[in-house]
């Protein structure tokens, strides 16, 4: 279903967003029966390990609401799961709230903190729901555009950004859609100004564990910024199952407490048979272990089954540091813009890509990037490798 970006009914808050990009170009991409690497979710199933889990799950009694907060086993295995990276073990009962994946999160976070007329910092281009949910909450969202090219952050522009009104500033590393990973030098200033400007960050990492060759520090592991940060994870990107939805903000009491008051009335809960299989995996995988070794290699070759033939042919490509999303260059073809140049390679090449315009601000500068995501079939990849340098046009 298409949404009417003027349909009077709709809020008027949410209006301006119409239908999203990812749901534009997967519609495009079935009438044109295009390889979709679109939109970021795997095209394979989550490990039958955690699977089987579920199936447990459901054989008890798990069709009825559950702790507001998160299940207890979770909550616990998770603060658990996130001592080594966090640096101290969050309390599982004040500090942890499960949602339905990270873009409960998202929204639970924004809703929960920020008032009608305060200001949120969001970083261009940027993931689409932040924005729509500082629209939500009748905030107004000031946008810094990193480097269009290198995605480096403009400094003096961050700090002209902050206000007296900034509540929130929303950070996402590793970055989707650049793959760039954040390094400590760039955390520590943004913790200087979010400490100079007494300002919360709401720290977006669900592709924590998804890094190749670099660690993805969380900004809250930084000296005075555990009292100051959420930190977003989900469940469905570690391991490949998003349409679970299950993710969990972890937050000092306070800053919990804010997310749990909009969590409460949004969805109250998160899937309880998910949670209980979460929980009877979650105490094993901790960072290092066998497990998430091989997710981060599967994703590399999957990564080199898309990127290798590709610079073989030419073709100029952005590999990721992080997140399972590499850009393309919109130069080798004649379609112009990226939005155009996404629409072009799906109707001549038969492959759907993302332009990074939609997660920018309407009229922001364009890099002349396309996104496309590898969590695919590796034959999927190497063919759609082969008709994007076949429809090359420089
Ligand atoms: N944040 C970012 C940066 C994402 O890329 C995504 C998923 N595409 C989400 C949040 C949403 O995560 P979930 O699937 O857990 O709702």
């Amino acid at each position: 279903m298409s949404l009417d970006a003027g349909c009077t009914r709709t809020a008027r808050a949410l209006r301006p967003f119409g239908t999203s990009v990812f749901a534009r170009m997967s519609a495009l991409a079935n009438v044109h029966g295009a390889i979709n690497l679109g939109q970021g979710f795997p095209d394979f199933d989550a490990p039958a390990f955690l699977r089987d889990k579920v199936n447990a799950a459901l054989t008890g009694p798990t069709g009825q609401y559950v702790r507001s907060m998160g299940l207890p086993a979770l909550t616990k295995a998770i603060a658990h799961q996130v001592a080594p990276r966090r640096g101290v073990i969050p309390d599982w009962e004040r500090e942890i709230v499960v949602t339905c994946g990270a873009t409960e999160g998202i929204a639970a976070a924004i809703l929960g903190m920020v008032n009608p007329g305060d200001e949120v910092i969001l970083f261009d281009p940027g993931y689409d729901s932040y924005a729509a949910c500082v629209a939500m909450a009748g905030a107004t969202a000031v946008r810094v555009r990193l480097d269009p090219v290198t995605f480096a952050i403009p400094w003096e522009q961050l700090e002209r950004a902050f206000s007296a009104r900034t509540r929130l500033i929303v950070l996402n590393s590793p970055h989707n859609p650049s793959g760039r990973v954040f390094d400590m030098d760039e955390l520590s200033r943004i913790a200087a100004l979010a400490i100079k400007h007494d300002t919360i960050v709401l720290s977006d990492e669900v592709y924590e564990h998804l890094t190749f060759g670099v660690e993805a520090p969380s900004i809250a592991s930084l000296p005075g910024m555990l009292e100051r940060t959420i930190v977003l994870s989900s469940l469905g990107k570690t391991y490949s199952c998003t349409g679970w939805k299950i993710g969990w903000a972890i937050a000092p009491p306070e800053l919990a407490s804010a997310v749990q008051s909009a969590h409460q009335f949004l969805t109250f809960c998160a899937p309880a048979p998910f949670q209980a299989a979460a929980a009877a995996v979650l105490h094993e995988l901790m960072p290092g272990c066998s497990y998430l070794r091989d997710y981060v290699a599967d994703y590399e070759s999957r990564l080199d089954a898309l990127a290798d033939p590709l610079e073989a042919g030419g073709l100029e490509v952005r590999r990721p540091q992080g997140t399972y999303f590499m850009l393309l260059r919109t130069r080798h073809y004649r379609a112009g813009d990226e939005e155009s140049t996404a629409r072009w390679l799906v109707e001549h090449a038969r492959v759907a890509t993302i332009p990074l315009s939609p997660f920018c601000a309407p009229g922001s500068p364009e890099g002349g990037w396309i996104r496309l995501a590898f969590c695919k079939d590796p034959g999927a990849l190497a063919e759609a490798a082969k008709r994007l340098v076949a429809a090359r046009q420089d």
